[in-house]
């Protein structure tokens, strides 16, 4: 073996041995969090003191769940508070995210920093609230990343397999359950209003296709995942429909 192949051999096992290491900590970050609490279907970790409004909180994300056809009474679900910067960047990659799940490698959810008793996360920007946080409190933050977990249920990689459209619309769906309002969400989309433009990283009008399609048009969701229609042509059907239909 010349030297050259051998560094590369070495290289590899390097590569293969931390990329295992790291999957292991994405399957099993336990070790990681001092606090934990039970409740219900719940398993909270947390490297902070975990007050107990979180059952308030949790309740109200059980509340959200139940309306998921995907959901079922004997799920069991870990979620995993990063408060400090270092956690959540190493389990997420992501400094500014407001929760994830590595969907097909595990359903573990991490969440960004968060003021549970507030219902709240705490927003990347130092002194300001986060976007939207009306409809948008940590309930939502917590149901949206366990439907994407949920949706492991129909296919592994569902956020690789099926258009983004479906997948984000549905866990928003799930996520916001009663603070959605169909019709200011419409007349959003139809005045190309800027929280409609998924780039802010904002997925109402994902979220506004699926309730078209599941609330309007009677599909389940994995009907709508079956039918994987295009993105275009059901924006055309939503704007130039006078929906009548829906309760
Ligand atoms: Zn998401």
């Amino acid at each position: 073996m010349t030297r050259i192949n051998k560094k590369v051999k070495i290289s590899g096992f390097i590569i293969s041995l931390s990329f295992l290491i790291y999957l292991g900590l994405l399957l099993c970050p336990n070790f990681l969090f001092a606090n934990r609490h039970k409740y219900k279907n719940f398993d909270i970790y947390s490297d902070r003191k975990i007050p107990i409004e979180i059952e308030d909180v949790l309740t109200e994300v059980l509340k959200k769940l139940k309306k998921s056809e995907l959901y079922e009474s004997t799920d069991k679900f870990s979620i995993y508070f990063c408060n400090t910067q270092w956690r959540l960047l190493l389990l997420t990659r992501n400094p500014n995210v407001g929760g994830l799940v590595n969907q097909g490698l595990s359903n573990n959810v991490f969440i960004r920093e968060s003021e549970i008793e507030k219902n709240k996360i705490v927003s990347p920007t130092k002194g300001q609230e986060i976007a939207l946080v009306e409809e948008r409190p940590l309930s939502y933050f917590l149901a949206h990343e366990i439907t994407h977990s949920l949706q492991t249920k129909i296919e592994r990689f569902m956020h690789i397999t099926t258009p983004k459209y479906i997948v984000e619309g549905y866990a928003d769906y799930i996520g916001k359950g009663s603070l959605f309002d169909f019709k200011k969400y419409q007349n959003n989309f139809k005045n190309n209003h800027f929280t409609m433009n998924p780039a802010t990283g904002l997925y109402n009008k994902y979220h506004l296709i699926i309730a078209y399609l599941i609330d309007v048009k009677g599909l389940s969701f994995r009907e709508v995942v079956k039918q994987k229609r295009s993105l275009k042509e059901i924006e055309n059907e939503l704007k130039n429909e006078n929906i009548k239909m829906y309760k």
